[in-house]
């Protein structure tokens, strides 16, 4: 059966192969020559000096955000492994149900409606679903412990992704760059796995194949916008009606029927061509101030995508001066809003009235959003 026209239809203008896990930069620096002086850097960051949104306390605050997703999960680093597990024996155990059980001749409407809603129980801010496209899939996974490289294998009856996002502290993100706003990373990263992994055994109790993900397996982003959660911004995230880019993404492919969500429109493209504050306030100028291409900068973009490609190298250059993550790019992007009667006006109004996206990023700028809040103001509450 042909695929129906899904939300990154738009961005694609030439041949799309799947990407490589072993090119995410991430990975690079595993084995990547031209990346082992980044590599040291990143796994040695220089020891608190107390200087502010750097201190002990605050590192160690991070590191309380990371724990889950480093000793349970570990979606960055591997796949099919602790919460992102493709099964649960140990489920088995307890509150097993017969064997051979299955939800048979379910609504895929209504049943997309149940699953969307146990997600949003489980801790998901927005959830979608999406026919799994194949080329969102990893060519080859890559261990990022023992460098095993190899072919991405999923079982065949897999054909629906439902998509997860977990909203980051908008508070912690207006800190950035620092181990504050680093800590709300570390958290959504936890509790990605927590609610992928819970939304799995959930499938998995209907009689379905469930597989959840963090980072592995596929790409977040384009099943994102697959499954009607946003579109993409030059910052080169999911920029989602509520949260904007504020958000982290897991997934979980399937084959029990579900209905697809259409794709949605929020006038992303047209604000972000007029507004560019990502990548003024981006501290490595890993984000293209210039014009949309499908032309990869590095073999850490994937091409045939029009977008704007994003310089990870430089990106990740920056992580590892800064010795801890960055969400700039997110703090200063003006659909990085609390939710609220003007801002629900002005997002309106960048979708139906993109001609007055430069009043709209004025009043932005104007008004300081972009501007970083001291970790100690945070503190301080
Ligand atoms: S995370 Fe920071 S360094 Fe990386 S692209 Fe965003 S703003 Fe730039
Ligand atoms: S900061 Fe501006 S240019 Fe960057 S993603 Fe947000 S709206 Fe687009």
């Amino acid at each position: 059966m042909a695929m129906r026209t899904q939300g990154t239809s738009k961005y694609i203008v030439g041949p799309v192969e799947q990407f490589d896990q072993r090119f995410d930069m991430y990975k690079r620096v595993r084995w990547d020559p031209a990346l082992k002086e980044l590599g040291k850097k990143l796994w040695n960051p220089s020891l608190p000096k107390g200087k502010e949104g750097y201190t002990l306390v605050e590192r160690a605050f991070e590191n309380a955000g990371w724990y889950v997703e480093m000793a349970f999960a570990k979606g960055i680093q591997i796949h099919d492994y602790g919460l992102y597990s493709w099964d649960s024996p140990e489920m088995a155990h307890y509150h097993a149900l017969p064997e051979g059980t299955r939800l048979d001749g379910a609504d895929p409407a209504a049943l997309s409606q149940v699953v969307k809603n146990v997600a949003l129980s489980l801790g998901a801010c927005t959830t979608g679903i999406c026919e799994l496209d194949p080329r969102w899939v990893y060519s080859h996974s890559f261990h990022f412990v023992t460098k095993e490289h190899r072919r991405m294998e999923l079982p065949p009856q897999v054909r629906y992704a439902v998509v997860v996002a977990i909203e980051m502290d908008y508070e912690m993100v207006r800190t950035s760059p620092s181990a504050v706003a680093g800590s709300t990373v570390g958290i959504a990263y936890s509790q990605m796995a927590f609610v992928a992994g819970s939304l799995a055994q959930f499938i998995r109790d209907l009689g379905y194949t469930a597989l959840p993900s963090g980072n592995d397996t596929g790409l977040n982003i384009p099943m994102a916008i697959d499954a009607g959660m946003g579109e993409l911004g030059r910052n080169g995230l999911l920029i989602t009606k509520e949260f904007g880019p504020r958000v982290r993404l897991a997934k979980v492919l399937t084959d029990l029927p579900l209905e697809p969500d259409p794709p949605l429109e929020l006038g992303v493209t047209a604000m972000c061509e007029r507004c560019g504050k990502c990548a003024r306030y981006c501290p490595s100028q890993a984000i293209s101030p210039g014009e949309r291409t499908p032309e990869p900068l590095n073999i850490s973009t994937n091409p045939g995508v029009l977008k704007w490609p994003i310089d990870a190298e430089k990106c990740l250059n920056f992580w590892a001066v800064n010795g801890t993550t960055c969400t700039n790019c997110i703090r200063v992007c003006p659909f990085n809003k609390p939710d609220g009667r003007l801002h629900r006006l002005v997002r309106w109004g960048v979708k139906n009235t993109p001609w007055a996206n430069d009043l709209f990023i004025k009043g932005d700028d104007l008004l300081g959003y972009h501007k970083q809040l001291r970790p100690n103001a945070y503190w301080e509450g």
